[in-house]
Order: C-alpha cells, then structure tokens, then sequence
C-alpha cells in the first residue's frame, strides 16, 4: 500500500522503516533534508504535499504548531486524495486534535489520533503501544497498518481526545515517577545509601513498572542521551496543564515538574532526556527551580 510519512524524526524513522519492511511503499518528507541511506527502501520526497498524495499518511512532528505549519497552512487537506486517512501519532493538545478532527471530516478525509508510548528504541524494534481514537470506520481502515509498529493498539474510542488525554496523562505519570526517584534518592543518599542499591530494592518490592525500571537505570548512569527530549515533555506538560484547566481542576504534581523542566530547558537541556529533571530535583536548587518556573510563566 501507498504510505505517505512526515517527519522523520527520532521517532518517525523507525517507524517508516517498519512499514517498508512491513511491504509498504513508503514516501517520506523530512523538513532537513537527510541522508537516504538512513532510510534504506523508504522514497524521500521533496514536499510534504506530495507524501500527502497516499492511501494513508502519518505525521510524526514535534507538536501543534508544525503540524499547523506543515498540514494545515500549507493546504493539505483540500487537495488530498478521496479516501485518504491521516494518522497523526504526534503528541498533540487535546483542543487541537479535535480542531484536526472537525477540519478533516469537512474535507471528507479520515482522521486518527494514534499518539504513542515508547522511545525510539521501541519504535525502532515496531513494539509501540499506540493509543488510537477515532470514527470507527478510520480507526478500523488503519489497525492493519499499525501492527507491525505496534505491540499493541489499545482502542480507545471515537473522540480523539481520549487518545490524546491519555497520552498526556500517561507523560505526566512518567515525569512524577522521576521526579518521585530522585527525591528519593536525595533521602537515602543522605544517610549513605548508594542509588544503585536503593532502586534494586524498590524495584524489587513496591515499584516494579516499566517507566520505574528504565528511568532508574538513568539516574543511576546519569546517562541523558535523548530518548525524549526535555524541551518536547515540557510541551507535554503544559499540555497536560491545559488539558486540566479545560476541566477546572488544578493539578499541583504536574505543576512541579513541569517547573523541573522548565528549568531544565532554561539552563540549556532542552535537547537531553527529560530524565535530566532528575540531576536538579538531586542538586536541590531552590533559586534555580523558581527560576524555572519564571521562565515558564514567560513563555
Ligand atoms: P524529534 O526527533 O525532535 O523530531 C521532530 C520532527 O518534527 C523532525 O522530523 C523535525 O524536522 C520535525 N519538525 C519540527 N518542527 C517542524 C516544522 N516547523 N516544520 C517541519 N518539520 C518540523 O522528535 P521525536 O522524539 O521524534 O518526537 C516526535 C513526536 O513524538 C513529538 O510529538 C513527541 O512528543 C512524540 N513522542 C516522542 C517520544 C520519544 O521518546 N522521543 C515518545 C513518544 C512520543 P527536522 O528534522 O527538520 O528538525
């Protein structure tokens, strides 16, 4: 099948790799231009429009302004192809992706929201967890699609916020658990305990998730090679923020450590992993995390 893929980016790649092996006839569009032999079988194309001319098209940009910019601006949806479905696996806010909905169902295109959980390494080994929401004809038109990128696709309805919130929700659990870690750590390094130690005991007994096991081997390592970097979780948490506002609730966890990263980003982290928040909740520095939270109120 024809497969139309924007943004190659530490996710996207992997997945349109995927799809090619899955047998696809993968054309991609990148804003830099990149290396082909980087994306052995996928064709790059020189626009966005013309990977938008598929059967199916994903979107794997960085967040709402550039699928704006890319999609929306540029005047994709009035010239796309009578039975296109666009999947856009983005992190997105809750309020655009149901701008995104509307607007595709008046040009007659399928929409999904299909955000997902895991890093590149997960999305390279076609292991994601996908989250998808959407009119169950669309949703039902690209599940085929979505298997071989995927461990799963848990379906979550025909309102693509679900999808969306979820994503976000699920963003903001992971940076309290880090921030939960290295408090921790801030504790039992005070009487002397090594971290390495503290994180075999607690993922031996009380904590033995995922995000727990992954992000306490970075903390342990100090290792902030980017996985996900810092300057799009603080996307996320703003969005997550916004998502509760829309709801009338205030959320004073998510509020903390989308301060982390505030401060993070302000003290030039941006492009490192957001377990970055990690070395400063352990460095302890209040003028600094208030800092942080000056610099996101002025954004
Ligand atoms: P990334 O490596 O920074 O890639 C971002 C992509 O967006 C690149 O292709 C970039 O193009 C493109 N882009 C950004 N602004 C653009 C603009 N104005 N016009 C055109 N293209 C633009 O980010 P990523 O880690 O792949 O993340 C992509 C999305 O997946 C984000 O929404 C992120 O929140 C979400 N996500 C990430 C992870 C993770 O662990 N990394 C996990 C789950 C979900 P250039 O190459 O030209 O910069």
């Amino acid at each position: 099948m024809q497969i139309g893929f924007i943004g190659l980016g530490s996710m996207g790649t992997g997945m349109a790799l995927n799809l090619v092996k899955a047998g696809h006839d993968v054309r991609a569009w990148n804003r830099s231009k990149l290396d082909p032999d980087m994306v052995p079988g996928v064709t790059l194309v020189e626009s966005a429009a013309e990977a938008f001319q598929a059967h199916t098209v994903f979107t794997m940009l960085s967040d709402d302004p550039a699928i704006r910019e890319v999609i929306l601006d540029a005047g994709l949806l009035k010239g796309a192809r009578l039975g296109l479905t666009h999947v856009v696996t983005s992190t997105i806010s809750v309020a655009f992706a149901r701008e995104l909905a509307a607007l595709h169902e008046a040009a007659g295109i399928g929409y999904v929201s299909a955000p997902v959980l895991g890093r590149p390494n997960v999305a390279a080994s076609g292991q994601l967890n996908i989250l998808a929401a959407g009119k169950p004809d669309a949703v039902a038109a690209v599940e085929p699609i979505l298997a071989p990128l995927s461990k799963k696709v848990w379906k979550l309805g025909e309102d693509p916020a679900r999808a969306n919130t979820a994503k976000l929700a699920c963003n903001m659990m992971i940076a309290m658990a880090i921030e939960a870690m290295a408090e921790a750590v801030v504790l039992t390094e005070g009487v002397g305990l090594d971290r390495a130690n503290f994180f075999e005991l607690i993922l031996g007994t009380l904590f033995s998730g995922r995000a727990y096991e992954s992000y306490s081997a970075q903390i342990t390592e100090r290792s902030f090679e980017p996985g996900f970097k810092a300057k799009l979780a603080l996307k996320d948490m703003r969005l997550a923020i916004e998502a509760g506002n829309d709801l009338g609730h205030m959320l004073p966890m998510l509020e903390i450590v989308r301060e982390r990263l505030g401060q993070a980003v302000g003290e030039g982290h941006g492009e490192k992993d957001w377990s970055i928040i990690a070395e400063i909740a352990v460095r302890g520095d209040r003028e600094a995390a208030l800092s942080g939270r000056n610099a996101e109120n002025m954004r």
